[in-house]
């Protein structure tokens, strides 16, 4: 045998997959040429944290992407998937501070410089992991097109992007409420405060009305941030308070004068209508000391710590604070009831700890004015999700969009370019440091904070490719074609990306956003740490290989639904792959390397079998139907097709159709079955690449005469000529005639080897002349003795046992297939077994008292035992009456 067709036995995905991945990225087919006489297609990878490992959602979101660029790579597009990292600010400190712990230092020995180093040191180190675990997967990246958030060019679209927004006044400083992490130490966005309902109380407490004996009830779930309370608000309309507007309360422990203020923003009908008002740490309280001029005093420590304002509780914990006043309150006859009471409760996403909504000078993007264009984009269809119904939701999102808090009290990251004079106050926002104040000389300090990582991640499809610089990659790659992400960050980044791409590049980031589910396990919960449910893709590949884990992610997956994990398919999908191999070795073997089979298959029109016609046209069709499925993004779809084809139509039924033939003595007749096989594998190769990379690249590799390499091949696309509708007809009639033999044959247990006369009657020319095409095929695949057809039914044995088809009748002699007597035995046998059962069945039904306990899905389970029992039953004595 020639070199060329030495598959090896079975498929060892280990022993090929880094060899091959390793081929093509030294060839250079992963990096796209600017060629304006071709297409771009572009996809920017949602860039991985450096502080991640590959997990079950990154190999599903990358398989995706992986799958559109490879095919559009083969379709002719200048493709680029341009990969990269995220330096994740919060997640890669929160890292690097552990590390330091454990040395017994804090960031603040090393100094932001220092802390720095070691942040970039472990970036060096393990930042690229991730990065290695994307390429066993199989992910045709660009690498020489890799970026960092952090890198030069991100940080100069990052400060580009600040300042610009600066100087239009869509970026301020300001006092606002933001969510504060106690714990970490910073500031964190909305969307990343995880809200869980959470079992609390109710503190009703009342405040004397000053002068009064009278007093108002309040009900607050932090008791402790009445220490700012400098309002008790009521409904204007409220009858019960409308004497109190204007007039004053005490604070209670405090021992503080407070008005009591009308605003709309009270709900009459909820609790007593009244409600305290701490303007510094609640975000509705803020709303109204801003529209009633009230003080804001902050009451707590960015350590969660009351602060020296909170009087006697001045420097205790939150929560001991909490129990100190409630206590306090008990004593001094203001606490009314405890009511339980289940709230929503914000956590850190990093680190769990409940959030202190806070009054906080902080730098805010005024979303508003942003949000318009980006709602526009979507709303005329520039940007498309798919499945559409995300768009709602970003909708929603952006229609109630709040300001945007971009500072975060952490080092690693962009360090916000602004600076401020230590004399007059003056802030400078520049790019470069200037060394003296422009307005007085006086010397210059650069605000201390770093921007949230998303900042740098919304500019992502353009600053990658070079912006702000006018670059070749920017004019000919953007705007991207897709952006394939999970819901879970629609608001995180896509929301963000849109805006930011409107307002600096004016176009839409990406014309489709493909929105997937998440990998659940196999009972359907979230796989999650805490649970230990989780499934390393890494532990997949070693086991089955990359292509098992991409099709096991693939199969069954519709965009926008979660899915589920169940080894037991990624097992079924390395069969596949089994199954592909040994079909793919079975037509090298026999087929002769040194035959030209183009040449052979261009000039075989007419010398095709009806079984080469059927499956030319199938494939044909199956051209067309995947493609226009990864056109609608439905690769799951499109998965299951091409796995359809080759294992039943290609695997189970062509290749032992063809068998014969090869072996036949036929020269011409061999050739032209050969050259069909090797047609229809290397299509067949070809349309599931883009699922399973590396067994089809190695499988093509092997086929004589295929070009250099399947990722570089040409897509297949739908010929109208390889359509032949009739043929393909002519040949299902054919394979329904030995479906039908071969159930019969296996009903009655009949042995391979015990061959029958199969008479086939139609008065249908047309099926007559498809069975007679057919007949060696039912010879062979229908262990058919001999094959009569006949125009009516005439001289059939009495005894023949009969199939009907569509458009036929096929009869087969009884004595062709069983010894009468044993068979009367085994009947009467059977018949015997079905009267117990059904006596037994009807003994129950009949009994009252099982009728009256047993629920109605017992009852009807045993009914329908009753119906099949009958049914066959019924067989058996057709069937008896038949051979006696
Ligand atoms: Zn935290
Ligand atoms: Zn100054």
């Amino acid at each position: 045998m020639e070199e060329a067709k030495n598959l090896s036995k079975a498929y060892e995905p280990k022993q090929v997959e880094e060899k091959l991945y390793h081929m093509w990225v030294e060839n250079g087919y992963f990096t796209p040429e600017i060629d304006y006489d071709k297409e771009p297609y572009t996809i920017v990878i949602p860039p991985p944290n450096i502080t991640g490992q590959l997990h079950m959602g990154h190999a599903l979101d990358n398989t995706i992407q992986d799958i559109l660029i490879r095919w559009r790579r083969m379709q002719g597009y200048s493709t680029l998937w341009l990969p990269g990292t995220d330096h994740a600010s919060i997640a890669t400190e929160a890292k690097i501070v552990e590390t330091l712990a454990k040395e017994g230092k804090t960031k603040y020995d090393l100094g932001r410089d220092g802390f720095l180093e070691r942040a970039w040191e472990w970036k060096r180190e393990y930042g690229g992991r991730i990065i290695n675990q994307l390429k066993k997967l199989g992910c045709s990246c660009d690498w020489t097109r890799e970026r960092f958030t952090l890198d030069e060019g991100c940080s100069k679209a990052v400060s580009k992007v600040f300042i610009s927004l600066y100087e239009k006044g869509l970026i301020y400083r300001g006092e606002r409420i933001i969510n504060w992490c106690p714990s970490c130490k910073t500031s964190i966005s909305d969307i990343e405060t995880i809200y869980d309902d959470e079992k609390g109380h109710f503190w009703h407490i009342k405040y004397p009305v000053n002068g009064t004996d009278d007093f108002i009830e309040i009900a607050t779930t932090r008791p402790e941030t009445m220490l700012g309370d400098t309002a008790v608000a009521v409904h204007p309309e409220d009858e019960r308070y409308k004497h109190l507007i204007g007039k004053t309360v005490i604070l209670p422990l405090m021992n503080k004068e407070i008005p009591v203020i009308a605003d709309e923003y009270v709900d009459m009908e909820f609790g007593t209508g009244a409600v305290k008002i701490t303007p510094a740490h609640d975000p509705n309280d803020f709303e109204v000391g801003l529209r009633h001029n009230l003080p804001m005093p902050r009451v707590m420590n960015d350590d969660g710590t009351i602060n020296e304002l909170g009087g006697k509780y001045s420097g205790l914990d939150r929560y001991e604070a909490r129990k100190q006043i409630v206590k306090d309150l008990e004593e001094q006859g203001y606490l009314v009831n405890i009511k339980d009471h289940d709230h929503s409760v914000g956590h850190c996403q990093r680190c769990n700890t409940t959030i202190e909504p806070i009054l906080s000078k902080q730098w805010f993007v005024k979303m508003k004015p942003l949000a318009e264009p980006a709602i526009e984009v979507v709303e005329d269809g520039r940007v498309k999700f798919v499945p559409d119904r995300f768009s709602k939701i970003y909708f929603n999102w952006m229609e109630n969009i709040q300001d945007w808090c971009i500072s975060r009290q952490l080092w690693w990251g962009h360090r916000i370019p602004a600076y401020y004079c230590q004399d007059c106050g003056e802030i400078i926002v520049a790019d470069k440091a200037p060394e003296k104040c422009s307005k007085c000389g006086g010397e210059l300090k650069q605000d201390e904070d770093t921007l949230d990582t998303w900042f740098s991640s919304a500019l992502w499809p353009f600053s990658t490719l070079g912006w702000p610089e006018e670059t070749e990659d920017l004019k000919y790659f953007y705007p991207t074609s897709v952006l394939v992400t999970g819901y879970d960050i629609i608001f995180f980044w896509v929301a963000r990306m849109i805006f930011s791409a409107m307002e600096n590049m004016k176009k839409e980031p990406f014309k489709y956003v493909y929105i997937h589910g998440i990998v659940r396990d196999a009972e359907g919960r979230k796989m999650s740490k805490s649970l230990g449910n989780g499934i390393d893709p890494l532990d997949v590949i070693d086991k089955y290989g990359a292509d098992a884990l991409r099709f096991n992610l693939i199969s069954g997956n519709s965009p926008g639904n979660d899915m589920r994990f169940f080894w037991e398919r990624v097992e079924a999908f390395s069969n596949f792959a089994n199954k592909i191999w040994n079909a793919a070795r079975f037509v090298l073997m026999n087929t002769d390397e040194n035959k030209d089979y183009n040449t052979i298959f261009n000039s075989s029109k007419d010398n095709f079998t009806t079984a080469d016609y059927w499956i030319l046209s199938k494939l044909n069709k199956l051209i067309k139907e995947v493609t226009d499925n990864m056109e609608k993004f439905e690769l799951g779809i499109a998965a299951q097709k091409i796995y359809d084809f080759i294992w039943f139509e290609f695997c189970d039924w062509y290749i032992e159709l063809v068998k014969p033939r090869l072996y036949s003595d036929l020269d011409e007749d061999k050739s032209v079955a050969q050259a069909t096989l090797i047609h229809v594998l290397k299509n067949s190769m070809k349309l599931l690449h883009p699922f399973m990379p590396f067994i089809t690249e190695e499988i093509y590799s092997h086929i004589p005469q295929a070009s250099e390499s399947i990722v570089i091949s040409r897509w297949p696309e739908y010929d109208e000529a390889m359509d032949f509708a009739s043929q393909e007809e002519n040949m299902e009639i054919i394979m329904e005639a030995i479906k039908g033999i071969r159930n019969i044959r296996a009903e009655m247990n009949v042995v391979p080897s015990r061959k029958s006369k199969t008479i086939i009657v139609s008065d249908r020319e047309e099926v007559r002349n498809a069975m007679e095409e057919g007949s060696s095929y039912i010879q062979k695949l229908a262990h058919s003795s001999e094959v009569i057809i006949k125009g009516e039914k005439k001289d059939i044995p009495e005894d023949a046992v009969s199939i009907i088809i569509e458009g036929a009748e096929i009869f087969l002699p009884l004595e062709d297939l069983i010894d009468k007597e044993k068979e009367i035995e085994r009947l009467m046998k059977e018949k015997e077994k079905l009267d117990k059962e059904l006596e037994r069945v009807r003994g129950k039904l009949s009994n009252e008292k099982f009728i009256a306990k047993a629920p109605d899905k017992v009852i009807q389970e045993e009914k329908d035992k009753e119906k099949k029992y009958m049914e066959l039953m019924d067989k058996v004595l057709e069937r008896l009456k038949v051979l006696k």
